[in-house]
């Protein structure tokens, strides 16, 4: 069976979500693909919980969007339904704390508006190739094999998919040492008192001894603590080595060691503290996410590679169709992050060039497998920013299909 569409979404994160909205509202008949069964990707089936890269950079001025159109729709939408008037200060950045279960029902809510829109869950992406003038998907629903046809071809898997089944030349990785690690993420609930930073400190320093003392594996270092916007619910991130030199995203084997092990940590951590403080003593077992987080597998080479030194001196382009403004936030190692912030509190741009390649017209690719270089990737693949890069390939995949 085969379905036929303008535009094909393939990956229904936060820049599948905004393209295929883009898409559809643009327009197009659009088909939107994602193997899990909610949308939202990381911020829903990983259990990320801030919105970052919403804003204005300049935290001396009082809080603004940085992009216009569905970063804003779906920045409001959530902060109507967890109850914030206005994002967190968190040092040098605002940031929106966001609820997984809720941008779940947000996207479903926007996508269900569209009457151009199909969503097509529980399949994945399997093969590409080229059929005359259209883009031709096999995909599979439950061991049901299908085909999806198209005039333009929106990549937001975040794995740069399109490339690694049609021509590998077109997508770079980073070698493993440097990727960014992988985190398992689960919220606590029934959690009382306050949580502040001097209490971060203290369940730090409990955890040390803790390891310490053999009474916690050495994994439970990368741990860290976020409240909800809602009472009594806490997520725990745990950031991991995934064997460091020996990580490999896309190892079925490797990825498997990463689930089991972010679990082990996370139930060890919530006995530890269930019985050592008393914030802890009425929390059921954590709810587990669907899947580890993933930062960093493989992204395109676009027309331009934009990079971190591009960022870090607030660059401007002629073609640019979205802003950036979140500071690089490399995680190379479980031991937290380093950050390098754009020099000057300013936005800097992200060229149209970092969504296609002009020798494979009606490709386009956004989110994190967008066209950037490690350091840039550390800005780029937060959640606000993904969205804001989805909505433009999903306006330049409407225009190319208009034209077909
Ligand atoms: C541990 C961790 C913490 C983070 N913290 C923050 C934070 O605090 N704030 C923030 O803004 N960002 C944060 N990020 C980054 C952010 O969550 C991701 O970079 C962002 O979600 C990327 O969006 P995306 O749409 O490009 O990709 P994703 O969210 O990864 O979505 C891609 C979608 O494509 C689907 N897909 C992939 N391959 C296929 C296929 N073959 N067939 C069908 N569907 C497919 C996936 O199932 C997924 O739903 C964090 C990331 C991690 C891992």
């Amino acid at each position: 069976m085969t379905l036929e569409a303008d535009v094909i979404i393939a990956g229904g994160g936060s820049a599948g979500l905004a393209a295929a909205l883009a898409s559809a509202r643009g327009g197009a008949r659009t088909l939107l693909l994602e193997r899990q069964t909610k949308l939202g990707g990381m911020g829903t089936n990983a259990l990320v919980h801030t919105f970052c890269g919403l804003f204005h950079p300049d935290v001396s001025l009082p809080w603004a969007w940085l992009n216009a159109g569905i970063p804003v729709e779906i920045g409001q939408a959530m902060m109507e339904r967890t109850g914030q008037s206005a994002p967190d200060l968190m040092g040098k950045v605002y940031v929106l704390r966001q609820h997984p279960s809720l941008y779940a029902q947000i996207a479903d809510e926007l996508c269900a508006a569209e009457s151009n829109l199909t969503i097509l869950t529980g399949s994945e992406w399997t093969d590409l190739h080229r059929d005359g003038n259209r883009w031709q998907l096999d995909i599979m629903t439950r061991g049901a094999k299908r085909q999806l046809k198209g005039k333009a071809l929106v990549d937001t898997t975040g794995d740069a998919t399109g490339a690694r089944l049609l021509n590998p030349e077109w997508c770079q990785q980073t070698e493993s040492a440097r990727l960014y690690r992988p985190a398992y993420i689960c919220a606590f609930h029934g959690m009382t008192g306050t949580h502040d930073d001097g209490w971060r400190l203290q369940i730090g320093a409990m955890i040390v001894r803790a390891i310490r003392d053999g009474k916690l594996p050495p994994e439970a270092m990368g741990a860290g603590f976020r409240d909800s916007p809602f009472a009594g619910e806490t997520f725990l991130t745990v950031d991991l080595e995934a064997g460091q030199g020996e990580w490999d995203p896309f190892d079925p084997v490797k990825r498997a060691r990463v689930e089991r092990e972010g679990r082990e940590v996370a139930l060890a951590l919530w006995s530890f503290l269930r019985a050592e403080h008393a914030d802890f003593k009425n929390c059921p077992p954590p709810m587990l996410p669907t899947k580890a987080g993933i930062r960093e597998t493989a992204r395109y080479i676009g027309d331009y590679v934009i990079t971190g030194d591009d960022l870090g001196l607030s660059r401007r382009f002629e073609d640019e169709v979205a802003l950036a403004g979140w500071p690089m936030e490399k995680r190379e190692n479980a031991r937290g992050p380093k950050f390098r912030f754009f020099d000057e509190p300013k936005p800097g741009g992200i060229p149209a060039r970092c969504l296609f390649r002009q020798d494979v017209p009606g490709l386009y690719f956004a989110g994190r497998c967008l066209s950037a270089d490690h350091e840039a990737l550390a800005s780029l693949r937060v959640m606000g920013t993904c969205m804001a890069t989805g909505e433009a390939a999903g306006k330049l995949a409407v225009d190319f299909a208009s034209r077909c």
